[in-house]
């Protein structure tokens, strides 16, 4: 027999899958709702005022593409960390936070997994019922176990904080918990302050292992808002992971830019820890490509520029939660028996809105509208323009 006669199809990305049904369709008044990518209200991702500017600076200079350090670029990483922990944390200026610059934030992801089944290999991961559906494969291809902690309540469309409480309650120490710090994908229903303070303790008193996944920073209520949550992580002591992503954040999806920060307990041991994290990045890809973090480097570094980013990115956030806004009131209009005020709570790019597989289909086989068939939909591919269909649609199929 050779070598791939006996290799099977891989299963197909479902949410790829989607872009390709979508792209196939002929009507001209087709919507994808079922990316995870923001749209301006044109419909078009934006190539952000602060990303040209610090392109054109960065030409002007045409610096030779040397290797980085294997961590990434120094700047890169030292932007990362003010942005993520806040420009005075203790975990900064106690040098007890470590950062590498990663491909993307599943690139982070993957080297937190790499590195952890190196050094605590018998632990379990959990992760959130649902989350984005890269975890689970992520972490089982690193050779974990991976296991579901209850989160998302179809009754009350929010969290099922009891649930998720109780299994923190039951993981053996030193499992690994990873936690959406802000705009909690697919379901868009994050927790509130207090909430966060009953895990923290949890997880500090069972000694379980957090791990933060960040891809959404700003995209909540703010960047120092969102970041919020790492710090608190951060002020109860380590071990912390803290994979962060500026695929949406910067609209620099293509050239996989992000992070993975982790917490020690002290300098000494922090270093011990990134000259293993080191090994890491250098037996997977020797070390990460240039362009991507010196566009976000000399964005953050430079005032004006970083002052740029950060209206473009809140005009983003504000675009976002003004769907929100008119989907609910829309639909009020258009279908007065039903609820669906629970949008305007959740945050960030979607929205588990609740429609059932047969509602997607219909939506998609009458009116060549497409989400995922658990029923998210990417508020941020809304615009003034679909938006009325979309409604319509809905209402339709409700
Ligand atoms: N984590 C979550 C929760 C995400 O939604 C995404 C991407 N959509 C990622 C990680 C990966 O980010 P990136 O595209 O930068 O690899």
């Amino acid at each position: 027999a050779s070598l791939f006669g006996a290799i099977e199809m891989a299963p197909r990305d479902p949410i790829l899958g989607i872009t390709e049904a979508y792209n196939a369709d002929k009507n001209p008044n087709k919507t994808n709702l079922g990316v995870g990518v923001y749209y301006d209200d044109n419909g078009k991702v934006p190539l952000l005022e602060c990303v040209k500017k610090a392109e054109a600076q960065l030409m002007e200079k045409l610096a030779p593409r040397t290797y980085l350090p294997i961590e990434g670029l120094a700047a890169y990483d030292k932007a990362v960390q003010e942005l993520v922990f806040g420009a005075d944390s203790a975990v900064i200026a106690e040098k007890r936070a470590v950062t590498a610059q990663a491909i993307g934030g599943t690139g982070a992801l993957k080297l937190g997994a790499d590195f952890l089944k190196r050094f605590s290999p018998n632990s379990e991961v959990w992760i959130s019922d649902p989350s984005w559906e890269n975890h689970r494969a992520l972490f089982e291809s690193a050779g974990f176990k991976v296991n579901n902690y209850p989160y998302y309540d179809a009754a009350t469309r929010g969290v099922n904080f009891a649930g998720m409480l109780e299994a923190l309650k039951t993981m053996a120490a030193g499992s690994i918990v990873l936690l959406h710090a802000c705009c909690h994908n697919p379901t868009g229903a994050d927790l509130t302050e207090d909430q966060w303070t009953q895990v923290i303790e949890v997880i500090t008193q069972r000694g379980l292992v957090p791990f933060l996944d960040m891809a959404y920073q700003g995209f909540g209520d703010g960047i120092d808002a969102d970041g919020k949550v790492v710090r608190r992580f951060a002020d109860a002591g380590g071990p912390l992971f803290v994979s962060n992503s500026f695929s949406k954040s910067f609209s620099l999806y293509g050239e996989r830019v992000g992070a993975l920060s982790i917490v020690a307990a002290s300098g000494e041991e922090a270093a011990r820890v990134l000259s293993q994290l080191k090994r890491v990045v250098r037996t997977n890809y020797s070390n990460p490509p240039t362009h991507g973090g010196q566009v976000v480097a000399t964005v953050l570094a430079t005032p004006e520029l970083r002052k740029l980013w950060e209206e473009e990115l809140a005009a983003m956030r504000v675009r976002i939660k003004e769907m929100r806004k008119e989907l609910v009131e829309k639909l009020k209009a258009k279908a007065p028996g039903q609820n669906f005020d629970f949008v305007i709570q959740q945050r960030g790019m979607f929205s588990y809105s609740g429609l059932t597989k047969e509602q997607v289909h219909r939506l998609r086989d009458e009116f060549s509208i497409y989400a995922v068939d658990t029923g998210r939909i990417c508020v941020a591919a809304l615009n003034s323009r679909n938006i009325d269909a979309v409604v319509d649609a809905i209402a339709k199929v409700l």
